[in-house]
């Protein structure tokens, strides 16, 4: 089954994104657990846990099908120690929260290297700063997205995915979400059956889908190749319908969050009708 949603919002308290997801009609969501622009954020106090959990009943949501996401401030990647260990705590922060709520995934960008390091050294960082969350959290699952590149972001090849996966200590604990828009930006075409399936076969041999976790579905403004990161939406943009109806029945993607990012959050509900009228009975 096809788990489809949106990155809602959660303005007001974590317990409204539940609420929102499902007037969308969402059978899956993504979320910030605390404003995404700041540094800091108070705990969560016991009654928006409660909140959120007797919402998310509501909702018909499975707590599995939920993927947050970390600030954008955060680089777990960064070259300089002392700015990399705010991220860091930072980071540490976000886990706590997802423990705190009972979810399962945390989904960040994996970091860049701000021209000061190389790829490989500032994957080698991304790698010892997620052991290092890893050690001292519990529960959470780490979901590495895939980058479309932009600028000096590293993860916009399988092999980088690869290559920090490799480094993790406790496998069980690691897994990749899938952006088809930064895909598409880094240079992977989905855009026919046959790229698709040679994009795909790629992810297997090099990530393999054991690590899948979740998908981001966005359609793309910039081109292929272009490592601009620029969202669009579904079939508006230079991606199309066609990877979108590849996707939908691509059994590899059963039974994971499918979230929309698209710019255009009033069109969430008729998107979500779009893509499960993609699947083939
Ligand atoms: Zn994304
Ligand atoms: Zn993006």
């Amino acid at each position: 089954m096809k788990f489809i949603g949106a990155h809602v919002s959660a303005a007001g308290g974590v317990s409204n994104a539940p609420l929102n997801a499902k007037n969308i009609g969402a059978k899956a969501f993504a979320l910030f657990t605390k404003n995404q622009r700041r540094w800091y954020a108070k705990p969560i106090p016991p009654e928006e846990v409660e909140r959120f959990h007797l919402n998310l009943e509501e909702s018909g949501i499975p707590i599995e099908y939920i993927l947050p996401h970390d600030s954008y401030l955060i680089n777990l990647g960064h070259p300089d120690k002392e700015k990399r260990q705010k991220s860091l705590d930072a980071f540490i922060d976000e886990v706590r929260r997802c423990e705190l709520l009972g979810l399962k995934y945390l989904n960040f960008h994996p970091g860049s290297h701000l021209k000061m390091v190389s790829e490989e050294e500032c994957l080698n960082i991304v790698a010892d700063s997620i052991n290092r969350t890893l050690d001292v959290t519990d529960g959470v699952t780490l979901v590495i997205e895939n980058t479309a590149g932009q600028g000096s972001n590293v993860g916009y090849r399988f092999e980088h995915l690869a290559f920090i996966i490799d480094k993790v200590e406790d496998k069980s604990r690691i897994g990749v979400c899938l952006d088809t828009c930064h895909l598409f930006a880094a240079g992977y075409d989905i855009r026919t059956r046959e790229a698709y399936e040679k994009t795909m076969a790629e992810f297997e041999e090099i990530v393999g889908f054991k690590y899948l976790k979740g998908v981001h579905l966005n359609d793309a403004k910039s081109e292929l190749g272009s490592r601009v990161d620029r969202h669009h939406s579904i079939g508006k943009g230079n991606l199309g319908i066609e990877p979108f109806r590849f996707l939908m029945n691509d059994e590899r993607f059963n039974n994971i969050p499918m979230v929309l990012e698209t710019i255009e959050p009033l069109l969430w509900p008729e998107e979500i009708k779009l893509l499960y009228s993609l699947i083939k009975e």
